[in-house]
């Protein structure tokens, strides 16, 4: 661990809860309601790449924090990968330094609400005001629009895809689940990944959890996830690169 990270390191109680509670099952639709929404709209819901190259996305969800960021910051920049980072905005406003270290070291910042609500659960009107707070957080910061919104709980409806499409983003889903955040093993998680990965896979992980969860299976299980996947001769890109669409919105839009 450096001194940048050393020196803001603070508890993780201090960490505000979430509208909806960390992740949880309790709020998940099924998979399967995610291929429907994505065989509805499969320009702006978002499942997995191109499956024609044996390339793998990263994406991580719910930072950031200083605890378990800065650890799995480390752990990408060790095997040289750049991933998604999927932004909940009042964790960014705790932690603004943090957001502009995972910039810094390139990789892309994206939106996952401000205070992470379920979007089957709320209003139109709060529905944007959370994911257009959260950008705005964002731009003010470093200066770039997030252009992939990636639900909590990847809870969806119709009304809620239609809001996001009108804002003019994209639904960042997944097609390999970890489970990470459920309190499994550094196998469990490992098995989890590695199991369901194909070509094209967009891979969902966690980079904070809820108050005082732990990820450190998470941490623990980064390293051999990317060694097998690389020796099975994948390789690693951003979600905007698998995708070949921009990671930010074109500026004055
Ligand atoms: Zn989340």
């Amino acid at each position: 661990m450096n001194g940048f990270f050393c020196e803001w390191r603070e508890p993780a109680r201090q960490i505000p809860p979430f509208q909806h509670g960390p992740e949880r099952l309790t709020e998940r639709p099924p998979s399967t309601q995610h291929i429907d929404w994505h065989a509805l709209y499969p320009n702006d819901v978002i499942l997995s790449g191109p499956t024609d190259r044996k390339t793998v996305a990263l994406t991580f969800d719910d930072g950031p924090d200083a605890v378990w960021t800065p650890q799995i910051l480390s752990v990408l920049d060790r095997y040289r990968i750049k991933a998604e980072f999927n932004c909940v905005g009042q964790r960014i406003q705790q932690y603004p330094y943090m957001l502009e270290e995972m910039f810094r070291r390139g990789h892309n910042i994206e939106n996952h609400s401000w205070s992470h609500p379920n979007f089957t659960k709320i209003s139109l009107t709060e529905a944007r005001q959370q994911i257009e707070r959260t950008n705005a957080f964002i731009e003010r910061i470093l200066g770039v629009r997030p252009y992939f919104f990636r639900p909590p709980y990847g809870a969806l409806n119709q009304d809620v895809i239609r809001e996001i499409i009108s804002l003019r983003m994209k639904i960042l889903l997944w097609d390999v689940d970890s489970l990470d955040w459920a309190g499994l093993t550094r196998k469990q998680v490992e098995a989890n990944v590695l199991s369901q990965a194909r070509p094209g896979s967009i891979i969902l992980l966690h980079f904070a959890g809820g108050r005082d969860e732990s990820l450190e299976d998470t941490v623990q299980a980064l390293p051999n996830i990317i060694r097998t996947l690389r020796r099975e001769g994948y390789s690693f890109a951003t979600v905007a690169e698998l995708l070949e669409l921009p990671a930010y919105q074109p500026r004055g839009t």
